[in-house]
């Protein structure tokens, strides 16, 4: 594995500053990818509006076109009834000229009928006409939302032209310290860190109470010594460089105070007293 190789090539005193520049490099690219996704997010935001404003007008559509269908069904109902109300005026006339009984009957018989059409068709056309009222109601509603909706996507558009504009400087200058960490970096542990870089979203992990903080896997003592030691390692499970921030592990922090404090730890403490090598506070495992 590439990893023992390394371990024997970078054993080396300086090893732990030039794994520092590669943990600022990491989080420049970190910060990059966080950026070019906020840009990208800009773009979702004003997406969601203009569907908005799309599902808006699709419905003002299906309301104009209902519209037109009762419309379009008063005028032909009126048609009806205009008929009817010719026939009845005929029938009028026939029966102040019958003859016979059966003439009599049959004539107001289809005076009836046409009574009841008529008003058949007046309970349509009224009905048509409160259903014309309520999508006229909801065509209101309809054009406020769309104005409303227009107005937003407006300013989510100037809104996202000034994030992306002020984000896109951010991120040019973001690029230009990769590039200038990248120029610094060691350049055998630079391929390293690109070789893993392909593999994970984080080349680098920290140690924390002796695990690697990104796969949680405990890291040998022997191992942990060296690291703090300014040795790179590469964590046996996932394989990405282990790196060791005394800000973050606080576990040696903690061993301090303590320590002077106690009597009985004071014995112990004298007998095994602190590693050497390192201006670091160190943890005995
Ligand atoms: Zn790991």
């Amino acid at each position: 594995m590439a990893a023992s190789v390394l371990d024997c090539v970078f054993t080396l005193p300086c090893m732990q500053e030039a794994l520092e520049k590669l943990v600022h490099l990491q989080e420049l690219e970190q910060q990059a990818q966080a950026l070019s996704l906020q840009i990208a997010q800009y773009t979702g935001r004003v997406e969601v509006r203009e569907a908005a404003l799309y599902d808006t007008g699709r419905l003002l559509e299906q309301i104009a076109t209902a519209l037109a269908k009762e419309s379009s069904l008063r005028r032909s109902l009126e048609l009806d009834a205009e008929d009817m109300r010719e026939k009845s005026a005929r029938y009028r006339i026939q029966l102040d000229d019958a003859r016979s009984d059966g003439q009599v009957k049959a004539l107001e018989h289809q005076l009836k009928f046409c009574k009841k059409e008529i008003d058949r068709i007046d309970e349509l056309e009224f009905a048509s006409l409160m259903e014309t009222e309520a999508l006229e109601v909801k065509q209101r509603l309809l054009h406020e939302t769309r104005a409303n909706q227009m107005q937003l996507l407006e300013t989510e558009k100037a809104k996202s032209q000034l994030g992306r504009d002020r984000d896109k400087v951010k991120l040019a200058e973001l690029y230009r310290q990769r590039d200038e960490a990248r120029q610094a970096a060691n350049p055998e542990l630079l391929a390293e860190y690109d070789r893993m870089a392909r593999a994970h979203k984080m080349p680098i992990a920290t140690v924390e109470q002796q695990r690697c903080s990104a796969c949680q896997m405990m890291v040998r003592p022997q191992r942990w010594n060296e690291i703090r030691q300014g040795a790179v390692h590469f964590c046996e499970s996932c394989g990405r460089f282990l790196y060791f921030n005394p800000a973050i592990d606080l576990s040696d922090a903690m061993h301090l105070p303590s320590a002077p404090k106690k009597p009985a730890g004071l014995a112990k403490d004298a007998a095994h007293p602190k590693p050497t090598g390192s201006d670091r506070p160190q943890r005995e495992d």
